[in-house]
């Protein structure tokens, strides 16, 4: 899939303007501020209805202007879409898919699919397990249904247990209705580490890959799913995966009472990330970090493609700077097949 124009009016700091792009590389460059970050992320909003960064919709509608209008034309599953969309304040949008009114964002991401790399992804690697959590719950929840259903099942029961657990001082008969709930999130939790598991294997590969070609050879990138300790293999049955968390949780009953947190389940799960065996967030340099986000987004490019059949538009964000001349060759030059756009000051 591929943008092959976009027409802009009123959105952020731009007028109107008209631009094309090339079916395989976009470098675009400027000085700070001239709207470098704000072109790929209307095209973000292309594929999605969202922007990565802004709060609100009102947000992207120019300073002085009433309304912004966002126009794509994109091909994709052999066909040419028109993607029309038009923002405006104090009103609902309105956006059209080759002039049928489109309800939601589905039908946005129907036509087109991004993988966006802003500098802020660096927490990938640096931040706490969340992010990577959250990183595998976006990913899979665009990819697989099934999994979204798993996840807010999961959320609602954990939500549920937390209070059960916090308010069971007061009362203490709330306590009898754990073992339902604790089932619950055996259940969705098993759902949920078997699909992350694969996913993460996938993405181990293809980042592993990534990273050899980007550092020129020189560093490996090794990336491990971590879910609950007594879970074996996570690539395994769904019926040993909840065996395995129902032990778990068994054995930290007293603990989660006395401590009235959920102590056991996948809402801990992370992704160990080391470069050339040691821990990346703890011992790897700026351009390494970066080295190693941008792998997992590669990496996430291809599942995509898998999944989908072709190759989603890759946005990269001010990825150059802090990369060595060698890192920067391979990302202009060699990151192949699909559509990348790339910015850079
Ligand atoms: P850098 O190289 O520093 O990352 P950039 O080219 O990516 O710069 P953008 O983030 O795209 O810059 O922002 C360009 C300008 O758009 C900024 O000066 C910003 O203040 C401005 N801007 C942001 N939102 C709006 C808006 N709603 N209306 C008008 N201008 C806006
Ligand atoms: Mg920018």
């Amino acid at each position: 899939m591929r943008v092959d124009a976009l027409h802009l009016q009123g959105w952020r700091n731009y007028g109107t303007q008209a631009l094309t792009f090339d079916p395989s590389c976009n470098v675009i460059y400027g000085e700070n501020a001239q709207g470098k970050t704000n072109l790929l992320e209307a095209i973000v909003y292309l594929s999605c209805g969202k922007s990565p960064r802004a709060h609100g919709d009102k947000e992207l509608i120019g300073f002085d202007m009433q309304e912004a209008a966002l126009l794509g034309d994109i091909f994709s599953r052999q066909r040419e879409f028109v993607t029309d969309i038009r923002l405006f304040r104090g009103k609902r949008r309105k956006m059209t898919v080759n002039g049928v009114p489109a309800k939601n964002s589905a039908a946005l991401s129907d036509v087109l699919h991004t993988v966006f790399f802003a500098p802020e992804d660096l927490f990938l690697i640096r931040a706490g397990a969340a992010e990577r959590r959250r990183f595998m719950d976006l990913s899979l929840c665009q990819l697989r249904p099934r999994y979204a259903e798993a996840l807010s099942q999961y959320n609602r029961l954990y939500e549920h247990k937390t209070r059960i657990l916090r308010d069971s001082e007061d009362k203490p008969e709330l306590l009898d209705l754990l073992p339902e709930f604790n089932e619950g999130l055996c259940r969705s939790g098993a759902v949920l580490i078997g699909y992350r598991a694969r996913f993460c294997a996938a993405l181990a590969e293809y980042a592993r890959q990534a990273h050899y070609e980007c550092s020129g050879e020189r560093e490996e990138l090794t990336l491990t799913y971590q879910t609950v300790r007594t879970v074996a293999d996570p690539l395994g049955s769904q019926a040993d995966i909840y065996a395995a968390l129902a032990a778990h949780m068994e054995s930290h009953q007293a603990a989660e009472r006395a401590s009235k947190l959920c102590l056991s389940g996948a809402h801990k799960d992370d992704i160990e990330v080391l470069v050339n065996e040691r821990s990346a967030r703890q011992f790897c340099s700026q351009g390494q970090v970066r080295t190693a986000a941008l792998s997992l987004k590669l990496a996430e490019r291809e599942i995509h493609k898998n999944a989908m059949g072709e190759y989603p538009v890759m946005l990269l964000d001010d990825v150059l700077s802090e990369l060595d001349p060698r890192r920067q060759e391979y990302v202009l030059n060699r990151i192949s097949g699909g559509q990348v756009f790339i910015t850079c000051c």
